[in-house]
């Protein structure tokens, strides 16, 4: 076991905090802060405990000169003020006397930011390739580390395992705390029957979780643009849908797999056709053995939609990562929303959506609220869904 923030004494401490405040950002203003409300928890915990609140963040990838000017994480410590309701200092550097001389000022109970931690990627990329002086040198401003960035636990990263491994105590926050326990739960001891649903793009993005997935769970549910892939691996045409041309071989042996493991997978039964990929293109639906060459499949059909909430009904555990279709469409986002509500209709179940793309889909349906948990990983939580141990967890202090 991991030690958890309320493990911690952090009274009058220097809490170094790694938060994941990777939000988008359109011309200076932030269009989705659900990242920021996510870690204002741990947040507001140190602050009232009496710590000193050192916090940083990696904004977007940081690779030219350019990306210095808008990848400033200086909008976002504005946009905490007015939920800590008081300032937060902002240093806009990753190290140096300036940095040093804010977090020697800090007092109890304030917090401060500094910036962008890819910042420090521009020369020599010291924060992903975890340079082990920049962990040692971020290390050293803190008494105690606190990481509650789930989204980049799956990295091995400077300002996560750098710091872990270089300070004497480091803790979990109560975001990665939420996110151990509930993916946890799916992971490792599901209530039976376990549902999975895996959609979104591409099937080469999902074979590891697939595989695994027919190790534990009893049914998989497959749709998005890669059920084609296992449609095609069937024998069957799919026109112009996208298709991996490459995977086919990995698709029939899932299949085969699937079938001798005894584990229930589902392929829709017809699919929303589109002659473009555009929400105002002419569109019908049609039996998945009846997709002409001309067109190309971007949703899941009624029947397919009637069959996959059929076939959840009584399920005690679902995880859901993938959209059913090009839901960014509204043409195309009844299979997606059908399934929402197929999944929030399901009594007593733990469900669970793991991915940025259906998490971003759930919310924008109207159905965010409906979900037992929605992760805030994308790559990290499909990793940690497939049992893998993330190393921004696994260089934590030990209870
Ligand atoms: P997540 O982020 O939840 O893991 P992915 O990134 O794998 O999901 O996939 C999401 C994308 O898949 C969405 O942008 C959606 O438009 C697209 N998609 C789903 N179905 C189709 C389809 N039939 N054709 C084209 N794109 C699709
Ligand atoms: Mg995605």
């Amino acid at each position: 076991m991991k030690k958890m923030l309320t493990d911690l004494d952090v009274k009058g401490k220097k809490v170094l905090l790694r938060v994941d405040f990777n939000v988008p950002i359109k011309n200076g203003k932030i269009t989705d802060d659900n990242r920021i409300r996510a870690a204002l928890p741990t947040i507001k915990y140190l602050l009232e405990h009496e710590a000193a609140v050192i916090a940083f963040s990696h904004l977007g990838r940081v690779k030219t000169p350019e990306d210095l000017q808008t990848k400033s994480l200086a909008p976002i410590a504005e946009y905490l003020e007015q939920f800590v309701g008081q300032k937060v200092t902002f240093v806009p550097e990753t190290r140096g006397a300036k940095l040093e001389a804010a977090v020697a000022a800090l007092k109890p109970g304030q917090i401060m930011m500094f910036e962008n931690t890819r910042f420090e990627d521009l020369d020599g990329k010291k924060e992903s390739k975890n340079d082990p002086e920049l962990g040692k040198y971020w290390a050293s401003l803190g008494d105690l580390f606190v990481n509650d960035a789930f989204g980049t636990a799956h990295r091995s990263h400077a300002s996560n395992c750098g710091i872990a491994a270089n300070i004497a105590t480091s803790a979990a926050g109560f975001l990665l705390q939420k996110e151990i326990e509930f993916l946890g739960k799916a992971t490792y001891n599901p209530e039976r029957p376990f549902a999975t649903i895996l959609g979104g793009a591409k099937v080469s993005d999902k074979i590891g979780i697939l595989e695994h997935f027919l190790d534990t769970a009893d049914k998989v549910i497959v749709g998005g643009a890669m059920m084609f892939t296992f449609l095609k691996a069937s024998g069957k045409s799919v026109g112009k849908s996208l298709c991996e041309e490459d995977k086919l071989d990995v698709a029939s042996r899932i299949l085969e797999n699937a079938k001798a493991k005894g584990v229930e997978f589902i392929l829709p039964i017809d699919v929303v056709v589109g002659k473009e990929f555009a929400n105002d293109t002419e569109t019908k639906v049609v039996s998945v053995d009846e997709i002409e060459d001309e067109w190309m499949g971007l949703d899941i059909g009624p029947k397919s939609l009637e069959l996959f909430a059929k076939s959840l009904e009584g399920s005690k555990t679902v995880v859901w990562n993938g959209p059913m279709g090009a839901f960014e469409m509204p043409t195309f986002a009844k299979g997606t929303n059908g399934l929402c509500a197929a999944i929030a209709k399901l009594k007593g179940a733990l469900t669970i959506i793991g991915g940025g793309d259906s998490a971003a889909a759930a919310t924008q349906l109207g159905f965010k609220d409906k979900f037992s948990y929605i992760s805030t990983g994308g790559g990290a939580s499909l990793e940690f869904l497939e049992g893998a141990k993330l190393p921004g967890i696994e260089s934590l202090s030990d209870k």
